[in-house]
């Protein structure tokens, strides 16, 4: 059985795994408005992901004889700035989001629940991957600049997320 401490926290992370979901998807909506179909293509890749994190939780909450509570998701922005700013907006996010896990594996340890460490450690991982790519594509936007031919490479290079190995 998993304790009710641990449960709370796993549903809240449900949560924070679908707003996830949706701030990625408003942010392709962003994308596909400005002509930047690769980096639609990208987010909307990234929104099945989170997606898929969220149904992660959601089969272990199940798995472990608890309650899966599902609450209100709360309204992303619809407004970006520019290229550059979306991707510091989803660099920070992921940084929120590897801290709440950390917060949850401290919660783990401190209950002694050890299936839920175990668990855990695939998005300890995870996060160290979301946070790498979010943080070399910001890097390229800052290097290269948000106009003209840097920003259609970036645009084409992003499109072909998912077709490489
Ligand atoms: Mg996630």
């Amino acid at each position: 059985m998993l304790n009710k401490t641990i449960q709370d926290a796993l549903n809240e992370q449900i949560n924070k795994e679908f707003y996830s979901s949706y701030l990625y998807l408003s942010m392709a909506a962003w994308a596909e408005s400005k002509n930047l179909p690769g980096f639609a293509h990208w987010l909307k890749l990234q929104q099945k992901e989170e997606n898929g994190h969220a149904m992660k939780f959601y089969k272990y909450i199940n798995e472990r004889g608890g309650n899966v509570e599902l609450g209100a998701i709360k309204q992303p922005p619809s407004e970006f700035e520019s290229p550059t700013k979306l991707f510091q907006d989803v660099l920070n996010h992921e940084r929120y989001v590897s801290e709440s896990i950390n917060t949850i594996y401290e919660k783990a340890l401190e209950e002694k629940d050890y299936p839920t460490q175990v668990m855990l450690h695939w998005f300890i991982d995870e996060q160290v991957e979301e946070e790498a790519s979010a943080s070399e594509i910001l890097d390229t936007l800052k290097m290269a600049g948000e106009k003209g031919p840097a920003l259609l490479m970036l645009d084409r290079q992003l499109g072909r997320r998912g077709q490489q190995g």
